[in-house]
């Protein structure tokens, strides 16, 4: 039996997580589940799943959930915050954390459940592309156990080589494909973009996914952070890791070996195919997700991407090659940026251009501690507000 804490739990990921862990009670029980603001939400899961404890954003809602609890008779310790969210990542009965909070407020609880040894389920890419030399030194020296959840990522720690250690380099492979579907707007006029609204840009062609990182698809931005978690997870340089666009998101990812051979991992587009694999991983369980039937599927397209109508993914692969904070700085403006374009208050091919002024306005310095990368987070948010108010 193993005991699992959900950060993120009302999210796209959390979901898909408890619908597989609803499917084999024998082998997992949920400790702990935490969400932001939809109280009703967790309250549904907390009377489902029956965790020790409960995370929250503020004294409010833990007060509201706590009072519907009694009301079920349901014992929960209801925690708050940032703190509330690095306990329970680090509890002692705890075996497995997902790690699905979107956006760079993941990173302490993530971390915290590195420096505490645990097995962590990284959903959470943002983290990783914000400090990613300093979370693989935790997870190497507390000798935790991480698992890519990202499918494309999953998808190669599937093809690796069965000698590959987290974050080194090996010899034996040659290159690794990100595949990418393109996103919402793959095949409009590129005219067009300026004037697309966030309800367009939240509706991917193949994946129910949480809205910011759906908006990073359109830009192509998840491809870019992609990258970085990639070079990170699997200890490549910028030119082994290449991307490709694969429009039916049906090849999840591939590893090129020197001897020519290509492993490629193919699936229906449902992350529970990852979820699970990383829950049980190295036995396999059902996930409720069926295996592909190729014949229906016909065929399989490839094309190389138009970096006119993606320029995010530049950006991102020259964040990674200056290196230092310069990936810290990056996520964070594009943190920011995206939540303007869904507020309304910023064009979506303003997303880019304000990633790009705030990558030149601040310089990079070397990511020795949080401490730097906390402040160069919080320094390109704020360059990013002020950008977006006075362009
Ligand atoms: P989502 O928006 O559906 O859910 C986000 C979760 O984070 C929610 O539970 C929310 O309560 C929590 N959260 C948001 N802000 C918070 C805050 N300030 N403090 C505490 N909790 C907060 O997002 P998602 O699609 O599930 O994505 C989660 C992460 O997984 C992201 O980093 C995303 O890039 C990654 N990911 C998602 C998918 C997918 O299919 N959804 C695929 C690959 C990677
Ligand atoms: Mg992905």
């Amino acid at each position: 039996m193993k005991n699992i804490v959900i950060l993120g739990a009302t999210g796209s990921i959390g979901l898909s997580t408890l619908d597989i862990i609803a499917r084999h009670r024998e082998n997992f029980r949920v400790l702990a589940l935490t969400a932001h603001k939809n109280i009703d939400r967790l309250y549904d899961l907390c009377a489902l799943h029956r965790p020790e404890y409960a995370v929250v954003a503020d004294e409010a809602s833990a007060k509201l959930l706590q009072q519907r609890l009694q009301k079920i008779n349901l014992t929960i310790e209801v925690l708050i915050g940032n703190a509330g969210l690095e306990t329970v990542a680090s509890l002692p009965q705890a075996d497995i954390v997902m790690a699905a909070i979107v956006g760079a407020v993941g990173l302490l609880p993530t971390l915290a459940a590195a420096k505490a040894g645990k097995r962590v389920l990284l959903a959470n890419k943002e983290a990783l592309v914000m400090a990613g030399a300093l979370f693989m030194k935790e997870v190497r020296d507390h000798n935790a156990t991480l698992l890519p959840i990202d499918s494309e990522h999953n998808a190669i720690f599937q093809c690796l080589p069965t000698d590959f250690k987290m974050g080194e380099r090996n010899a034996k492979i040659a290159r690794i494909l990100l595949t990418a579907s393109g996103g919402a707007f793959r095949e409009l006029p590129l005219t067009d973009l300026p004037n697309v609204t966030p309800a367009q840009a939240i509706t991917h062609p193949n994946w129910n996914m949480g809205p910011k990182i759906t908006v990073d698809c359109a830009t192509m931005m998840n491809k870019g952070l992609e990258v970085i978690e990639a070079h990170w997870l699997f200890g490549l340089p910028a030119d082994q890791i290449k991307v490709l666009l694969h429009p039916q998101s049906t090849v999840h990812s591939l590893v090129e070996y020197k001897d020519g051979s290509t492993l490629a991992h193919l699936g229906c587009s449902d992350m529970r195919v990852p979820i699970a694999h990383a829950l049980a991983w190295p036995e396999r369980i059902a996930s409720g997700v069926n295996n592909l039937d190729l014949l229906t599927l016909g065929k399989l397209d490839f094309a190389v991407l138009d970096t006119e109508r993606y320029p995010c993914l530049n950006l991102a692969y020259q964040a990674l090659q200056t290196g230092g904070t310069a990936p810290t700085i990056l996520n964070a403006a594009n943190e920011i940026a995206v939540q303007a374009f869904l507020d309304g208050k910023m064009a979506f091919t303003d997303i880019a251009i304000t990633v790009d002024k705030v990558l030149n306005k601040l310089p990079s310095r070397p990511a020795t501690n949080l401490d730097i990368i906390l402040q160069d987070n919080a320094a390109a948010r704020e360059c990013a507000q002020l950008l977006n108010r006075h362009p």
